[in-house]
């Protein structure tokens, strides 16, 4: 099906996938299978060997393309792969800018792994832009962008960093994690390379662990299958096949998830023990202007700090919680809750995570689909 000038919802149920032509399954079959029959030498159907393709694959790759705008699709074993194949293309020398409050995966990927290759991470706030005109010189090569970021749920005007990377040789790579191709789509605001955990909402179901990337130029997706080949971070069709699945729901999910999300901030807004709020659609936010410019919904992620900012309370908080489940990870259909200072983010430095927001009281909520008013209910017994 053609699905270019269809709308998001149809997009996400149809894009990518064609009836099996063997048999007519309209699902898309597990092919658990490493190589492929030749009818003479290199005489194949576009299939060698499942590292480098795999049809259950193939669809969920074009899927992502399409949902995201973009023209080619990849996927990798873990978000951290993805991003490890783009951290590929570079060379020795290279500088990559990048926001600073991040996932802490990939401040760890940055510092522990590709610095000793000799390149190097700067970092900078991107709520303006000054520290990154400051930073920006002929050596940088990346600039990394998470927005909305994770935990403090900053929002980086994508449109305008893009002005400093279009018709240079800089690439702008954004982590589109947290609000989905739903909710945003960094390519058309100018970027080149959209990233995703597909571990969280795209799969959506905390099912699968998964990356991926979708860009639009001939040449970059050229570089990045290589890579993908040739360094073989890929998932097995089980997991490709969940992912289909789950994407067929993706606009009822985020739907949802955001409808919470507003109920619960309502709720913290006018709690006496909830100090500061982070979420990009209170008018108090500081870029809820530019969040409404690039996102169609806020999403399903909250942090909040709680007067006194003290460790022990949050850690009573998570800990009383019923319907909330106390894990790492987000995006799936079931409302988790998190202590980014000592679980995502324990592996950033305490005055590098605090510059960017991580105190000790912060709580992270990845808020599911279950009904408002049991999440509601169970937060307000916990703060209690
Ligand atoms: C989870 C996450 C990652 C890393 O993805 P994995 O699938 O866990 O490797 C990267 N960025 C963000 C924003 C994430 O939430």
């Amino acid at each position: 099906m053609k699905t270019n000038k269809l709308k998001f919802g149809t997009k996400a149920v149809h894009a990518g996938i064609e009836p099996d032509t063997a048999t007519g399954s309209i699902m898309t079959p597990i092919y658990q299978t490493s190589t492929y029959v030749q009818d003479g030498i290199g005489d194949h159907k576009g299939y060698a060997y499942s590292r480098t393709h795999n049809p259950t694959r193939t669809p969920l790759q074009n899927a992502l393309a399409s949902l995201e705008n973009g023209k080619h699709g990849l996927t990798f074993g873990s978000g951290l792969a993805a991003i490890d194949a783009v951290l590929k293309t570079l060379h020795p020398g290279d500088e990559v800018i990048a926001v600073n409050d991040l996932y802490g995966g990939t401040y760890r990927i940055f510092k522990t792994v590709f610095e000793k290759f000799g390149i190097k991470f700067l970092f900078a706030d991107m709520r303006t832009m000054d520290q990154l005109d400051s930073l920006i010189s002929d050596k940088t090569k990346l600039i990394w962008v998470e927005t909305p970021t994770n935990p403090t749920l900053q929002v980086v005007d994508i449109a305008e960093v893009a002005k400093r990377t279009t018709g240079t040789d800089i690439l702008l790579g954004v982590d589109n994690t947290f609000a989905t191709p739903c909710l945003q789509n960094p390519l058309d605001l100018g970027a080149d390379i959209v990233m995703h955990s597909v571990t969280k909402y795209l799969g959506g179901h905390s099912d699968v662990v998964m990356g991926a990337l979708v860009v639009k130029d001939d040449d970059l997706a050229k570089e990045l299958y290589a890579l993908q080949n040739s360094c073989g971070a890929i998932n097995g069709p089980f997991d490709h096949f969940l992912v289909l699945r789950g994407l067929k729901t993706l606009h009822l999910r985020m739907r949802q998830h955001c409808a919470n999300g507003k109920a619960i901030v309502a709720f913290l807004s006018n709690h006496p023990k909830v100090e500061h709020i982070n979420y990009p659609g209170l008018p108090s936010h500081p870029n809820h202007e530019v969040a409404k410019r690039q996102m169609r919904d806020f999403g399903g992620m909250i942090s909040f700090t709680l007067k006194g900012n003290k460790l022990e309370d949050a850690q009573a908080v998570v800990k009383r919680v019923n319907v909330f489940t106390l894990a790492e990870s987000l995006g799936g259909v079931e409302s988790l809750i998190g202590h980014p200072a000592t679980m995502t983010h324990a592996s950033i430095p305490k005055e590098e995570r605090e510059k960017s927001g991580v105190v000790d009281s912060l709580i992270r909520l990845s808020v599911g689909v279950e009904d408002a008013e049991d999440l509601i209910n169970d937060l307000e017994q916990a703060l209690a």
